[in-house]
């Protein structure tokens, strides 16, 4: 009995002494400290979202590439409308297409058509291949 009364009076004080230390005054002064730092916190929280924004979406770009070499490099976020040129390996042709903000093969004379096959990319990281050609278009 004596041994239970006595957890109490140690469980119970520890809590309420702490809450209870604090003078009104004092907990309104922090609480208004609290409200400045959280704003700055919000702040803080909007320059990685600025940081990246600037970083994610500038312009996606289209890599051409034909054996490791690039020849031709195409801001596809700024194009607009629909073009198509040629790329001449020494395997054979691709032709690529421009739609816009998508890039695609539509015409090759590789045996497989596998880069044909590949429809249009337009996401940075996509990546269209035509291997009998060494041909590669990356999006950067
Ligand atoms: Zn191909």
């Amino acid at each position: 009995m004596k041994g239970s009364r006595k957890l109490d009076q140690l469980s119970h004080p520890s809590t309420l002494s702490t809450a209870n230390a604090v003078p009104l005054s004092q907990r309104e002064r922090l609480s208004c400290r609290d409200v400045l730092l959280l704003l700055v916190l919000l702040l803080c929280s909007f320059l990685p979202f600025l940081f990246f924004g600037w970083n994610e979406s500038p312009v996606v770009t289209a890599v051409v590439s034909v054996n490791g070499e690039t020849i031709h490099e195409i801001p596809l976020t700024t194009h607009k409308g629909c073009e198509s040129f040629i790329v001449e390996t020494p395997n054979g042709m691709n032709e690529v297409t421009i739609d816009n903000h998508s890039i695609a093969v539509t015409d090759a004379d590789c045996h497989d058509k596998i880069c044909m096959k590949s429809g249009a990319i337009e996401r940075r990281g996509d990546v269209i291949a035509c291997l009998p050609h060494k041909l590669l278009i990356e999006l950067r």
